[in-house]
């Protein structure tokens, strides 16, 4: 009886979860139809009678996951404080000026990538690269000097990549 109470309780947090991550990527500059895009863009060549609609499907099944959960609500947290200027130096303004070698925003990500394999990985490492659509859009954002977005482009683009690599999964 006590392990059911305590398995209902993680269930309806992760639900909770859900939502509050769902509602921060928002917030901070993505909706799951914009990284459902970055999906479709993934996985259309291979996929031909795919369609937005399951791409978006796709990015929900992700983000109930709760390593992705886990990963999206660390990383914002960091951005979001860095912002505030809660984060002691030097770290402050590693993350303030999103400095090219410090590799954690990406290291993060992977727990995100990792969930669904070695495409999963290779899907990360395109996005990451050529920054299409919503990334470059949250980049130039974080861009400004009082804005942070060093995590967020690389958890937007696992988790489109995550999605296409669920997606190769299924129709492979
Ligand atoms: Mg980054």
């Amino acid at each position: 009886m006590a392990d059911e109470t305590v398995l209902e309780e993680t269930r309806l947090d992760d639900t909770r979860k859900y939502d509050i991550v769902v509602r921060m990527l928002k917030e901070r500059g993505a909706t799951l139809e914009e990284i459902a895009e970055l999906t479709f863009d993934l996985q259309k060549e291979y996929v031909p009678e795919l369609t937005m609609d399951t791409c978006l499907e796709h990015v929900k099944r992700v983000v109930m996951k709760r390593e992705v959960q886990n990963a999206v609500l660390t990383g914002i947290e960091l951005d979001i404080l860095a912002e505030k200027g809660a984060i002691s130096e030097p770290l402050r303004t590693i993350l303030m000026d999103d400095w090219g070698l410090y590799g954690i925003d990406e290291v993060l990500a992977l727990a995100i990538v990792n969930v669904y394999g070695s495409i999963g990985f290779t899907n990360f490492g395109y996005v990451d690269k050529l920054k299409p659509g919503i990334i470059k859009k949250i980049d130039d954002v974080g861009k400004a000097k009082d804005k942070c977005n060093t995590f967020l482009d690389d958890l937007v683009g696992a988790i489109a990549a995550a999605a296409a690599s669920s997606i190769a999964h299924r129709y492979a």
